[in-house]
C-alpha cells in the first residue's frame, strides 16, 4: 500500500532492531521469468554471477502460462518475412506509440534468440523438411510465431531453467520484494520476507534488475494467475524513484473462458489465440460469423483490441448466449490436427466435458496484458534510477498501445539477453558491504511490515483486492469515458481508506500477508491507470474512449508517471521515429490474407 510505504517512512527510529536475513550480492534479479532468467544467463555468460529470486519455486513463474507462441521473423514458411516487416507490424498494432527503438531491437534479434533457444533444447514444432514451423497469430502479415503445440511458454522456461542450472545461476524460491532499498541517489537493494518462514531479507546490491511482470491481474476477470501480475514490478520502480508509462493501455484478450458456463474458477482464463491462428471462428447465438461485419480482411485473426470490442459488442447488444460469451469454434477442422497443435485446450475443455474437436467453446474478453511498465532505455535496461534496471512485461515501450501476440515471449529474450550483458559491465563490487544509513533504511521497512502483519481490522485485502478489480473493469473497462472514469477515481480513494481496517493474523507466511502486500502494489498501478485513461482524450489501440472514439494526431504521445511528495505525477511526452528502413515497411503496408487460413 502506499499508505504503508509512507508510513515506512514514519515508523521512525524504533529500539528494537528487527532480526533479518542479509544477503550481499553484485547483482540481484527480481523475477525469473523467461526475462529475469534470460537476463541471469546474459550475466553469466559475463562472469558475473546474479542471485535470481521469485515468488514460487524454480521454473515456477507465470511464463509457464504463455501458450500460443513466441514471434521472429524466421520466414520459414514465408520467405518475404523480415525483421523490418516484424518491426512495421508491431508498430502498426500498437497505433505508433510504440519506443520505435525497443520494436527494432526485438525484431531484428529475435531470429538469433529463436535459432539459441532451439540450440539450449527448447522442442519447436518442425515442417517436414526440419525447420522451425510457424503460424499465424493475430494482424501479422507473415506466419511468424514460432510455437511448441499450445504449450510455448511452459517449453520456453523449461529450457532457460535448466540452462541456468548448468551455469550454476543461483536462484531463491519463495521470497517476496516488499520494497528496493535506495540510498541517496540510487538503488542499493531490495527488502522483502521469506514466504516460508516469514523471515525478513535485506538483499544488498548494487545492481537491481526487476523482472517481476505485469499488472493485468488488478482487473477482476483476467487471465494471469491469482499471485502474480499484481503491478509488483512498476509499483516497486515507482517507489524507488522510477517512471512509468503506458499505464492506461490493458490488452483485453477476446477470447477469456466463460465462467459461468465452467466454473468460477475458470473465469477469465485464456483461450489461446493459437485457435484463431489455427482457424477457429467466432460464432454468436444467433449463428452469425460476426467478425464479417467488423473486419471482412482479416477477420478473427484481426488484431486483439478489434476482436475484443467486436465481442463485446456481440454481448451488449444482446446477441451473446446466456451465459455472457460468445462461440469459438475450431470443430470443422480435422480433429488428430486439433490435439497434435492445441493439446493443451483439448486436455483442458475435456477435463470440463467439452470435446473442442467435436463442440464450440464459450468465450468472452478478459484482462490480459499491460502494454504499459517501465519507462527504460532498451538498449541497456536503465530506468534513469543509478542501479535500477527493467524487463520483460514489467516495462512498456515494444507494444505501443497493443500487443501483437508472441511478442511479449520475443521482449522477454531479445531485451533480456542486452540487459543482462549492459548490467555485466556495470559491475564493481561482488559482495557490497551493508551501511549504517542502508541498515536503518531497511529497520524502518521490516517495522513497517511487522505492523502490517499485526492489523488487527475487519477486512481482508482478499475482499480489497476483489473490489479493486471490479472498480478497474466497471470504470477502466474495454470502453471508457470521462464520467465513469472519474467515478472509479472516486471510488479508488474510498477503498484505499478501507485499508486501515485490514485484517492480517500476524502470520506473516499467511495468503493474508501475501495479498495486503500485493495491494500495497495494486493501488498507485490502479490510480495510474484510471489517471492515464482520464488524460488520454482519444481512442488508441487497446484504450477506446466512447466520448473521444476518434485517434487523434496529437495524441501521438507517450503519458509518463511518477511519484512525487504530492502523490502521482502525469506528463506526456513525444515518440520518436523509427528507422528509415522499418519506415520503408511501414509504407509498403504489409496486411494478412486471412483467407489463407480458409
Ligand atoms: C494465459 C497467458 C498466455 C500468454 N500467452 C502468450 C504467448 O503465447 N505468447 C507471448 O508472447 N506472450 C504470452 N503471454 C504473455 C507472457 O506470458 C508474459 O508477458 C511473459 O511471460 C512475462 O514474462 P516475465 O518474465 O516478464 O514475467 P513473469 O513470467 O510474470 O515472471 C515474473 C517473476 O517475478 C516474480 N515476482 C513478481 N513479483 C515479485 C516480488 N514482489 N518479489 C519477488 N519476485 C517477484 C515472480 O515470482 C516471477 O518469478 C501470455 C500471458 C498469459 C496470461
Amino acid at each position: 500500500m502506499r499508505d504503508r510505504l509512507q508510513t515506512a517512512e514514519s515508523v521512525a527510529d524504533r529500539d528494537e532492531t528487527i532480526d533479518h536475513e542479509t544477503v550481499s550480492v553484485p547483482v540481484l534479479v527480481v523475477g525469473a521469468g523467461a526475462a529475469g532468467a534470460r537476463a541471469a544467463i546474459a550475466l553469466a555468460d559475463q562472469g558475473v554471477e546474479p542471485l535470481v529470486i521469485g515468488k514460487s519455486d524454480h521454473g515456477d513463474a507465470h511464463t509457464t502460462w504463455a501458450a500460443g507462441g513466441i514471434n521472429a521473423a524466421l520466414g520459414s514458411l514465408d520467405p518475404e518475412d523480415d525483421w523490418t516487416v516484424h518491426a512495421a507490424d508491431t508498430l502498426d498494432e500498437g497505433h505508433y506509440i510504440n519506443d520505435p527503438e525497443a520494436v527494432e531491437l526485438t525484431a531484428k534479434h529475435m531470429p538469433d534468440r529463436i535459432r539459441e533457444l532451439a540450440d539450449w533444447g527448447m522442442p519447436f514444432d518442425r515442417t517436414e523438411d526440419g525447420k522451425i514451423n510457424q503460424r499465424y497469430f493475430g494482424a501479422q502479415s507473415f506466419r511468424r510465431t514460432c510455437f511448441v503445440g499450445d504449450r510455448t511458454g511452459e517449453a520456453m522456461l523449461d529450457t532457460l531453467v535448466a540452462k541456468a542450472r548448468d551455469m550454476d545461476i543461483p536462484y531463491r524460491d519463495n521470497v517476496m520484494v516488499t520494497r528496493l532499498l535506495t540510498d541517496g541517489e540510487r538503488v542499493a537493494g531490495a527488502m522483502g520476507f521469506d514466504m516460508e518462514s516469514g523471515e525478513f531479507v535485506l538483499f544488498r546490491s548494487d545492481q537491481v534488475v526487476l523482472a517481476a511482470g505485469g499488472s493485468s491481474a488488478l482487473y477482476e476477470r483476467h487471465s494471469s494467475r491469482e499471485d502474480e501480475n499484481n503491478g509488483d514490478g512498476p509499483a516497486l520502480a515507482l517507489g524507488a524513484g522510477a517512471r512509468l508509462m503506458d499505464i492506461e493501455f490493458v490488452q483485453f484478450h477476446p477470447t477469456g473462458m466463460v465462467g459461468a458456463r465452467y466454473g468460477e474458477e475458470w473465469d477469465g482464463r485464456l483461450v489461446t489465440e493459437a485457435v484463431r491462428g489455427e482457424g477457429g471462428r467466432l460464432i454468436n447465438a444467433e449463428g452469425e460469423r460476426f467478425m464479417e461485419r467488423y473486419s471482412p480482411d482479416q477477420m478473427e485473426l484481426d488484431a486483439r483490441d478489434v476482436v475484443a470490442r467486436a465481442i463485446a459488442q456481440e454481448i451488449r447488444e444482446g446477441r451473446g448466449t446466456d451465459n455472457g460469451g460468445v462461440y469459438l469454434d475450431i470443430s470443422h477442422r480435422d480433429d488428430e490436427y486439433i490435439r497434435e497443435r492445441l493439446p493443451s485446450m483439448v486436455e483442458r475443455f475435456q477435463s470440463l466435458g467439452v470435446d473442442i474437436t467435436e463442440e464450440p467453446m464459450e468465450v468472452a474478453p478478459t484482462a490480459h496484458y499491460s502494454m504499459g511498465g517501465v519507462d527504460i532505455d532498451f538498449s541497456t535496461g536503465e530506468t534513469g534510477v543509478p542501479g535500477l534496471y527493467a524487463v520483460g512485461e514489467t516495462v512498456a515501450g515494444v507494444h505501443g498501445a497493443n500487443r501483437l501476440g508472441g511478442n511479449s515471449l520475443a521482449e522477454t529474450v531479445a531485451i533480456g539477453k542486452l540487459v543482462g550483458e549492459h548490467v555485466a559491465e556495470q559491475v564493481e563490487d561482488t559482495a557490497p558491504a551493508v551501511t549504517d544509513g542502508q541498515r536503518a533504511l531497511a529497520q524502518r521497512e521490516f517495522h513497517a511490515l511487522a505492523e502490517l502483519a499485526d492489523s488487527d481490522g475487519e477486512v481482508t485485502a482478499r475482499e480489497l483486492l476483489a473490489d479493486l478489480g471490479d472498480i478497474l473493469w466497471e470504470h477502466a473497462g474495454i470502453l471508457r469515458d470521462e464520467t465513469s472514469l472519474r467515478e472509479g477515481l472516486a471510488e479508488l480513494d474510498a477503498l484505499r481508506a478501507r485499508t486501515a481496517d485490514l485484517r492480517i493474523d500476524g502470520d506473516r507466511t499467511s495468503r493474508d500477508f501475501e495479498f495486503a502486500v500485493d495491494l500495497s502494489f495494486s493501488l498507485p498501478i490502479a490510480e495510474a491507470m484510471l489517471r492515464g485513461a482520464l488524460e488520454r482524450t482519444e481512442s488508441r489501440g487497446a484504450h477506446y474512449r466512447t466520448d473521444y472514439p476518434e485517434t487523434d494526431g496529437d495524441w501521438r504521445r507517450n503519458i509518463v508517471v511518477s511519484e512525487e511528495p504530492t502523490g502521482l505525477n502525469l506528463r506526456t511526452r513525444g515518440v520518436a521515429e523509427p528507422s528509415p528502413e522499418v519506415q520503408d515497411a511501414v509504407d509498403t503496408g504489409y496486411e494478412l490474407d486471412y483467407h489463407h487460413l480458409e
